[in-house]
């Protein structure tokens, strides 16, 4: 989508600090990370929130679970544990109108969520 933030960063149109990139997800370092790691996963199609998800999704969203957790085991993540998030909509947080998956970790996380 020609005015979308994270599709600009997918097309390499805007400059992130990329971790992995594939033909269908790319993840890079969240700008004002929450957390010692703090990368962002998402899929090159736009897809607006996780709400929008369809029963034609679901490959994709299993994929999407799948590449989260390689990724998290590449940052060596996966020894001490990390939290992966999906915010959707304003309740939920959603601040950047594109799914996208945030892996958080290399510290103890609290729980609940504010
Ligand atoms: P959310 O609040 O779940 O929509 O998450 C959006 C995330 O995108 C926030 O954690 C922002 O810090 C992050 N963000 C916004 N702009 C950029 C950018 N240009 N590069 C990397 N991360 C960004």
């Amino acid at each position: 989508m020609a005015d979308c933030l994270f599709c600009k960063i997918a097309a390499g149109a805007i400059p992130a600090d990329i971790v992995h990139a594939d033909e269908e997800f790319v993840a890079f370092r969240d700008i004002a990370p929450r957390a010692p790691v703090h990368v962002l996963l998402i899929p090159r199609r736009h897809i607006p929130s996780p709400g929008d998800l369809g029963d034609g999704d679901a490959a994709l969203a299993g994929r999407l679970l799948v590449a989260a957790a390689r990724i998290a085991r590449e940052l060596g993540l996966d020894a001490t544990g990390f939290r992966w998030v999906l915010n959707s909509g304003a309740d939920g947080g959603q601040t950047v109108p594109h799914l996208h998956l945030h892996v958080l970790g290399g510290r103890e996380l609290g729980w609940p969520p504010g």
